[in-house]
């Protein structure tokens, strides 16, 4: 059974349809990446998935559950791309928090260590750099430790040296056979840490295959 399928799905702001018609079946331990230009669609793709946006047509399962239960399960982890940050929480408070609201969590000592904010644990979330958040936010994706991470552009605004140490986490993730889905609009990351690429612009799947495919016709 698909850990994610998306049938069909349109989302419609005004006179824009950010999603238009969109079919995605993703399986276990599958990573891959949702590649494409700003405004394709990538964003408000990730938000129906996870329950976040409502669909006007088609429907999101997860683990074949609307999206809110595979949610409360704790079988899902998100980074999104803003917000649920608590600025005066210390990132160990926070990361606490997230466990707490699980059903089932790692070590909270363990996913600072892998999110490489071991040495920022006592340091107020406010306080943070940018890039530092984000690290929050992927500690908070980690610690239900759930089967499937969906992170939408975790690495804009990241520098190269932090960009790496990022994927190389995550590919210690996704090598315990996690499913991943990452939206990104760089190719050289989804040619390097993807084994599948969809590549979408406006709204719709333009192609979808391995970064070879995909390069093929880019
Ligand atoms: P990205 O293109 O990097 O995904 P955006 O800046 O387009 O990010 O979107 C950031 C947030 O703003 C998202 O939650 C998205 O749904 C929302 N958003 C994007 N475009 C618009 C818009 N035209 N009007 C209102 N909200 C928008
Ligand atoms: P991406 O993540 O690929 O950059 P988005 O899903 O953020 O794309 O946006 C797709 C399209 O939908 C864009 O034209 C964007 O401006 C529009 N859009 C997204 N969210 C909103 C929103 N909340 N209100 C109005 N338009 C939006």
């Amino acid at each position: 059974t698909p850990t994610i399928a998306l049938r069909g799905v349109t989302k419609r702001y005004g006179d824009v349809t950010a999603v238009d018609g969109l079919d995605l079946s993703i399986q276990p331990g599958e990573v891959v990446a949702l590649l494409g230009p700003n405004g394709a669609g990538k964003s408000t793709t990730i938000d129906m998935l996870l329950g976040l946006t409502r669909p006007d047509g088609g429907a999101a399962r997860l683990f074949e559950l609307p999206p809110v239960e595979a949610i409360a399960r704790g079988r899902v982890g998100a980074m999104l791309q803003s917000g649920g940050l608590l600025p005066d929480l210390s990132v160990a408070e926070i990361v606490e928090l997230a466990a707490a609201l699980q059903p089932k969590s790692r070590p909270v000592a363990q996913v600072l260590e892998r999110a490489g904010l071991a040495d920022l644990a006592k340091r107020r979330v406010g306080k943070l750099s940018g890039g530092q958040q984000q690290r929050v936010r992927f500690a908070m994706a980690l610690v239900a430790d759930p089967e499937l991470i969906v992170l939408d552009e975790p690495t804009t605004g990241l520098d190269v040296e932090a960009r790496r140490a990022f994927w190389a986490a995550m590919r210690d993730e996704s090598g315990h056979g996690r499913t991943v889905l990452f939206a990104t609009h760089y190719l050289d990351e989804a040619d390097a840490y993807a084994d599948r690429i969809v590549f979408m612009r406006a709204g719709r799947v333009v192609a979808d295959g391995t970064a070879a495919q995909i390069k093929a016709l880019v």
